[in-house]
């Protein structure tokens, strides 16, 4: 029998150490020291990532008929950053503590302590609010109350792409800041192209690059990140009846992807920019407390009047029907890959106590499971491993995603399988080679139970479901 322990305090680490152990997220560049805020996936953290794409794909792109995808690059004319405010206003509050000289984010210290920095204040608004406050902030690190004036910090990646003069830093181009400014500058050739009226969305799923300063929590903050955006081009008078539907259906994927609905919540903006309509983020209840997961954003017209003024183009939108001209209005999905990977393994993270000795298990949904089947031999003497493998190759080719162990205990192996979230394990005894049956052990419950191996695919692929 097991026994459910609750969520250990030291939660992110577990987490973190589980994931390099067996191969979901390395840091950057280890062997050369490290490079901070950067993460690589390994071989189970990217077929993590790959099923939470294609879980938010189906859900955004292949089950609607009113979006469509898009991949656009990651440079773009450096216009497209001023015309979207980037150049000019893209920037976070940073300080430094004068006693260990960590650099910090003034607005994440004051949010510590319960007080809203607005994102649209000046660096001298800033600085008033925090002298105000700055008796009670204490450093993160060091503990000391010691700091320099806030500067605020422009987050976009420069870079030299194309320019051979060598004075790209007066003239620089851009690694992305968000993907959706790719969708924006795209309206029209979509509009062109897929002949969609009005309201219909763009998808896409790729990276994105921010000089994040305080870049702390795993891959919830990084400076190279992913992100799945969705932009909903609505008619002015319909912008906040669609943002109701997509607030709705944002909400559902989370939940048919298997999050558990008490770590979800809706947060509201109080202090909008001044172009947005209404602004909510659905937080998630990471180790670290509710933030922020996605946004969900109604944004007026201001990203296609931006993207007119500084263009010269027209991207005014022609009613099929009554003739009327107008720029479509957007509403906003936008997520990123790794805060996602860290929420479902978080949700999934579980410590049991199985016949007195401890088991962890990722209780992963079965859909976004790394691995869903392995394939375990009770001994690794050829007359047990070469029929295991055939069966391991018949899954694979049956579009299962296989891992095949020999090596250890049974139980070890069990244990392996438990803690990378392995729905099931099909183990082939010396009993097969008479009965030609398998044993299925499931992950959850860990019953066993003994399938004809001519019939194990359709077993797998209906519990699967
Ligand atoms: P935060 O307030 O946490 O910095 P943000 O409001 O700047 O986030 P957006 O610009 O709205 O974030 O980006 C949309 C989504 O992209 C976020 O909800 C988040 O999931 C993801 N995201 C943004 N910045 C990062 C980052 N540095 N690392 C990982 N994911 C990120």
């Amino acid at each position: 029998m097991s026994e459910k322990i609750s969520a250990p305090p030291d939660l992110m680490e577990k987490i973190v150490s589980l994931c390099k152990r067996r191969g979901f997220i390395f840091p950057s560049s280890e062997i050369y020291g490290g490079f901070a805020a950067v993460y690589d996936y390994g071989p189970l953290g990217v077929e993590l990532a790959n099923n939470i794409k294609a879980a938010w794909w189906k859900a955004m792109v292949r089950h609607r008929d009113d979006i469509v995808g898009l991949d656009s690059a990651i440079f773009t004319s450096p216009r497209v950053w001023e015309a979207s405010g980037h150049v000019g206003g893209f920037s976070d509050p940073l300080a430094e503590c004068k006693s260990c000289h960590a650099r910090l984010r003034v607005d994440h210290l004051l949010e510590d302590i319960g007080v809203t920095a607005d994102e649209k204040m000046s660096e001298d608004e800033i600085n008033e609010l925090f002298a105000a406050h700055m008796k009670d902030v204490t450093c993160p690190k060091c503990g000391k109350s010691n700091f320099s004036a806030a500067k605020k910090f422009n987050l976009l990646v420069k870079s030299n792409l194309g320019n051979f003069a060598g004075d790209w830093e007066k003239e620089p181009v851009y690694l992305r800041g968000e993907t959706c400014q790719g969708i924006y500058i795209n309206f029209p050739n979509v509009l062109n192209a897929t002949r969609k009226r009005v309201p219909f969305g763009i998808a896409q799923i790729g990276k994105a690059f921010r000089n994040e300063i305080t870049a702390r929590q795993f891959v919830f903050r990084t400076r190279e990140f992913e992100q799945m955006e969705m932009q909903y081009f609505t008619a002015p008078d319909q912008e906040m009846v669609e943002y109701e539907k997509l607030r709705a259906a944002r909400w559902q994927y989370y939940l048919d992807i298997g999050l558990k609905e008490e770590n979800l919540k809706w947060h509201k903006h109080e202090n909008l920019v001044f172009y947005a309509k209404e602004a909510y983020d659905i937080e998630y209840n990471f180790p670290f407390g509710f933030k922020e997961l996605e946004g969900v954003h109604a944004r007026g017209n201001y990203d296609l009047t931006q993207h007119s003024k500084f263009s010269g183009q027209e991207l005014l939108y022609t009613d099929p029907v009554s003739g009327e001209k107008y720029l479509p209005h957007i509403i906003e999905s936008s997520v990123g890959v790794g805060r996602t990977v860290l929420a479902v393994l978080t949700d999934a993270y579980t410590e049991e106590i199985v016949d007195d000795e401890p088991r962890v298990v990722l209780r992963f949904p079965y859909k976004l499971a790394p691995i869903k089947v392995a394939v375990l031999p009770l001994s690794k003497k050829e007359e047990l491993s070469v029929p295991a493998r055939a069966l391991a190759q018949k899954l694979r080719e049956a579009d299962l995603a296989v891992d095949y162990d020999e090596t250890q205990s049974i139980g070890k192996r069990y244990r392996r399988q438990d803690e990378i979230g392995t729905p099931f394990c099909v183990t082939v005894d010396f009993d097969t080679l008479e009965d030609n049956a398998v044993t299925i052990r499931d992950r959850d419950s860990m019953e066993q139970v003994r399938v004809p191996m001519a019939t194990l695919i359709e077993e797998i692929q209906k519990r699967l479901l």
